[in-house]
């Protein structure tokens, strides 16, 4: 067998079967060319539009595995992607010319409640973060679908359900094991390489492969208030400036969205939202009592004639899985855009509405995040995720199933984008990016801001050679 890979400066090797025992024989898991199509993936990639396999898989079963990957990927000067969860909406996780170092075997998840800290694998999703620290009625803020990983989302920031109270994915963060370009292992927090642990704080995969988190825990379940209500998408525009005095005045322990799309006509559904455009306004209340967070949250159910209301006290492990359905992993074509806004003025909210009236598929969602409280407490140049200050935030999750609609799709996205800079401050969310020909550190002047600067630094330090550059990726620059 012989297999041939993309390097990073584009050029091709050809591996021969010596240098692929080798690695065969150094690692634990399994090595498996693209060709070897008999054996499953254990986790593909989300978005179908990256679905091929890679040339030549490395499935890690531990941190010792990952260090094999990444010597024999800086040796040969390989092209290397990294994949957790594979949710990545770019696509960073595919490889399919090149080398893939799949932490999707490493999904560990251990709770200390003593000490209030979860350690996660680097492939873990997080539902199975959701699921173990619930049973000790903690929880560590993490995303809003379950099969989301862990590693990216945190890597990127990680915004969710609790983060006005708690703050990102990545402020709970209390420890890293990182496994960097030259093949060390280190072990990064606020004392022991803190520029790596400020580093891996918002700016990405660029700086290493995070074979284990841990993670601060708060209590928080197993009931919460939810409020999940879905109005016509026709009254979008009326319910969203109510939504907006709402989310403005609403305690931390609120944290709301608003999302439209289509759902479809599937069993489980109500009848009366099949197939039927909607505006869902969402919300989590973290207090610990249940009764009361849904006295807190019934404005939010008011705002209009709701279709249907799913709001109450439901099982926090629930809610967090309560969008799965509608983010199936290979399901969709995607290519999302996001980005933030000083203010959600009246005119913001007309585009918005026209847009969600005007959306390519019905699965594509656009939505406004409210934003505050523990996220915006924390110093800008504290962590590398910089943007501590904008209230809201207007994602464009563009999202179809047939090919022959991706340039149509795209075209929509990024005109859609266009229309809401007008009312927004120029900055955007890393992970909700799409990249089709978009270079690789597209956004990160704006996302990182005053930050990017000492990360270029911290990179020129740790990865001279780029050697982690599928990702939103941050060019060396040494002073
Ligand atoms: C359906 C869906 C829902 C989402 N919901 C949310 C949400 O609620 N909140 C939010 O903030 N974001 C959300 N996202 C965005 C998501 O956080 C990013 O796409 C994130 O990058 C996914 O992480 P992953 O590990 O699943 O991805 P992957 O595709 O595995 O990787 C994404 C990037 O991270 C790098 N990476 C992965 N694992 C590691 C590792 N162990 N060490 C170093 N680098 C690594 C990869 O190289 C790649 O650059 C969502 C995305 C999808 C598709």
């Amino acid at each position: 067998m012989t297999v041939t890979l993309t390097r990073a400066d584009g050029s091709r090797e050809r591996l021969s079967d010596d240098v692929l025992d080798e690695l065969s024989t150094a690692l634990r898991g399994p090595l498996v060319p693209g060709s070897d199509t008999g054996t499953p993936e254990p986790r593909a990639e989300w978005n179908a539009m990256y679905g091929s396999r890679a040339a030549l898989t490395a499935r890690c079963t531990g941190t010792a595995d990952v260090v094999e990957a990444v010597r024999f990927a800086r040796s040969h000067g390989l092209l290397a992607a990294v994949r957790g969860g594979g949710h990545s909406v770019a696509g960073l996780s595919s490889n399919p010319e090149g080398l893939l170092i799949d932490l999707s075997g490493m999904r560990g998840v251990l709770v200390d409640p003593e000490r209030r800290l979860v350690r996660v694998q680097g492939g873990a999703v997080l539902g199975a973060v959701d699921r173990e620290t619930q049973a000790f009625g903690l929880v560590t803020p993490l995303g809003r679908v379950s099969e989301t990983g862990v590693a990216g989302l945190t890597l990127g920031g990680g915004y969710g359900n609790l983060d006005k109270k708690y703050g990102l994915a990545c402020d709970n963060l209390v420890e890293a094991q990182v496994v960097c370009a030259d093949g060390s292992v280190r072990t990064a927090s606020e004392t022991d390489d803190p520029d790596l642990f400020w580093a891996i704080r918002g700016g990405g995969g660029n700086f290493g492969v995070v074979t284990t988190f841990t993670f601060r825990l708060h209590p928080v379940g197993p009931i919460v208030a939810f409020a999940g209500v879905m109005y016509p998408l026709e009254d979008v525009a009326a319910i969203e400036r109510g939504w907006r005095e709402y989310a403005d005045a609403a305690p931390d322990e609120v944290t709301t969205a608003v999302f439209t799309l289509t759902f479809p006509a599937a069993p489980g559904m109500p009848e009366i939202i099949h197939d039927r455009p909607v505006a869902v306004v969402a919300a989590v209340h973290s207090g610990p009592d249940p009764e009361a967070g849904m006295r807190v949250l019934q404005p939010l159910r008011e705002l209009g004639t709701p279709l249907f209301d799913l709001s109450q006290p439901m099982p926090y492990a629930v809610v967090q899985s309560s969008f799965d359905g509608l983010f199936p992993r290979g399901g969709h074509r995607a290519y999302w855009k996001s980005q933030y806004l000083d203010e959600l003025t009246d005119d913001a909210i007309d585009a918005l509405a026209r847009l969600s009236q005007d959306r390519p598929a019905p699965l594509t969602l656009v939505n406004t995040f409210r934003i505050g409280g523990a996220v915006h407490a924390v110093d800008p140049e504290a962590t590398a995720f910089a943007e501590r200050t904008s209230p809201y935030m207007v994602s464009f999750d563009t999202m179809w199933t047939d090919a022959d609609q991706d340039e149509a799709a795209i075209a929509w996205s990024r005109s859609a984008f266009e229309e809401m800079t007008k009312y927004g401050n120029g900055r955007v969310f890393l992970n909700f990016t799409g990249r089709q020909d978009e270079p690789l550190q597209a956004g990160t002047d704006t996302a990182f801001g005053r930050n990017l600067h000492r990360l270029g630094r911290i990179k020129a330090a740790l990865d001279p050679d780029n050697v982690f550059q599928l990702n939103n990726n941050i060019v060396p620059t040494p002073d």
